[in-house]
């Protein structure tokens, strides 16, 4: 008997309807679990309860919500391989990848649960005589939270951490592709201890239940992360209703190996940038600019340590690269590799699907030599597919990393102190790395990028205040 994911709202479990099954990626005859989506005026519910229970959230103690976080984060970790099993076989990450995941996400419970004992807020004196000013930090409300598919655990964590501390009431959705993760998210964190509607979860598309979200008149602020037609639609309908929104999308993430460069680590962090979690991470290393002098080489490398990866089940302990997570982006990463052939960029390595066993969404990681202003150089593929490109030296290899509407993050590979400075300063990211893979942030620092990546407030780390909650400034004399 397989599990039902359901939804969770005003504190009740609610099944939903239109039960489907929830997708196993690397084996499409075991899948997952099965769930039932919720319609608009369920959501509607959920955003009420919402609103009902955050003045009794926001009056708690910082003492109680960093309690109640502690013990959400607490669990987390203390369950983190099965999570992590349950993330593997739902999204198709390798297991000690899931398992890496399922422990951020703990760790970013337990950064809030932090937080929210620190709280801050300042005194100054006015410019008049015998008044003071407090500038304090309230919350925002309820908060509407959107989340993609590909970590279905630690977005949600990296968002409803910090509402929770910060004292807003949560209405979640998860991708349709991930209610599992969601659904088990939502059981730990029913059990810590929150008021009745303070935390809720929603199942559906988001034609549907995410519109729903956008459209409540309840709703005060809403996160969202995914794509960047999704967001900038978003976008202008918060803009018409004046609601508070920040947006993470996507990216075009270049890393640069320069010829100084410790060669074995630069393919390394390519080969982990670029097609770890099956290339499907917004900070991926999709473009590869590589100085001349090494280019060839760096290729050669690169192809060898290709050819020594493994492409197979998530659960596998030996898989390197679990499966592509859905049919659909399944199909948009195979019509990307023929995108690529048919604009003349030359494949150099894999693209073909794979067969190693169960029947799922395999794919060989993809090379191509490309020009820069191929689509597959400049459109974000998500999967397993990346580009190479050459460079005449350090200030060509900048300018073609700057030359994209995306701004996530960027890295150099370089033993150069000089270009490395230069490098972070000049970046046009919001994330700049230097002789690491582009992919992979620590969860107690801001995160975001710029240009068409993202809009609004940082995420994570103590950025998050800025989002979550609201600012006010109030005189008093003496
Ligand atoms: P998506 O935009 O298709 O969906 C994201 C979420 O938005 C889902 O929950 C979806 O149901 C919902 N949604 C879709 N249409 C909606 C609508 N009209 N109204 C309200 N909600 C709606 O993205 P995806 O395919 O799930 O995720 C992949 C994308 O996410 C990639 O572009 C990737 O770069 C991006 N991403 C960005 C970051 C980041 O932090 N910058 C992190 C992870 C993923």
């Amino acid at each position: 008997m397989i599990e039902t994911f359901q939804n969770y709202i005003a504190g009740e479990w609610v099944v939903g309807s239109n039960i489907t099954i929830d997708e196993n990626p690397s084996d499409l005859d075991s899948p997952v679990g099965k769930f039932g989506v919720v319609d608009a005026q369920r959501t509607l519910d959920a955003v009420g309860a919402a609103q009902k229970a955050q003045p009794t959230w926001a009056a708690t103690t910082p003492q109680r919500r960093a309690d109640v976080l502690d013990a959400i984060g607490s669990e987390i970790l203390a369950r983190k391989a099965e999570l992590g099993r349950l993330l593997a076989m739902e999204e198709g990450k390798s297991l000690s990848e899931s398992i890496g995941e399922a422990a951020r996400a703990g760790q970013i419970f337990k950064f809030f649960a932090g937080e929210a004992l620190r709280i801050p807020g300042e005194w100054l004196a006015s410019t008049r005589p015998g008044v003071g000013i407090e500038i304090t930090r309230e919350p925002v409300g309820v908060v509407g939270i959107i989340a993609p598919w590909n970590f279905p655990l630690a977005i949600p964590a990296w968002k409803i951490a910090p509402a929770l501390a910060y004292g807003n009431t949560v209405v979640f959705k998860p991708a349709e592709t991930v209610p599992g993760c969601a659904w088990a998210l939502a059981q730990i964190i029913s059990r810590a201890g929150l008021p009745q509607g303070a935390f809720n979860l929603v199942i559906g598309s988001g034609r549907t239940v995410g519109q729903a979200i956008l459209d409540a008149p309840g709703l005060d602020a809403l996160s969202f992360t995914g794509s960047v037609a999704t967001g900038n639609q978003l976008l202008r309908s918060a803009a018409q209703r004046g609601l508070k929104i920040q947006l993470e999308m996507g990216g075009k993430n270049p890393l640069i190996v320069l010829a100084d460069a410790d060669l074995d680590n630069a393919v390394q962090c390519a080969v982990n940038g670029a097609y770890f979690s099956t290339g499907q991470r917004c900070t991926a290393s999709s473009r590869l600019i590589v100085e001349s002098a090494v280019h060839d080489e760096f290729v050669e490398r690169l192809q060898q340590k290709l050819a020594s990866l493994k492409v197979g089940p998530a659960l596998a302990e030996d898989t390197d690269i679990g499966p592509v997570a859905s049919q659909q982006q399944f199909e948009q990463d195979l019509a990307y590799i023929q995108i690529g052939k048919d604009e003349g960029a030359t494949l150099l390595w894999g693209g073909e699907q794979l067969d190693p066993g169960p029947r799922g969404y395999y794919l060989q990681p993809a090379l191509f030599a490309a020009e820069p202003g191929h689509r597959i150089a400049t459109e974000e593929i998500f999967g397993p597919v990346a580009c190479v490109m050459p460079a005449d030296g350090y200030d060509h290899a900048l300018a073609l990393a700057n030359d994209t509407e995306f701004g996530l993050c960027a890295g150099i590979c370089t033993t150069s102190l000089k270009h490395a400075t230069h490098f972070k300063r000049h970046a046009q990211v919001g994330m700049a790395m230097v002789n690491l893979p582009t992919a992979g942030v620590d969860p107690h620092v801001a995160f975001g990028g710029r240009k068409g990546s993202s809009y609004g407030a940082r995420e994570q780390g103590r950025y998050a205040a800025e989002f979550y909650t609201t600012v006010k400034t109030a005189y008093t004399a003496a």
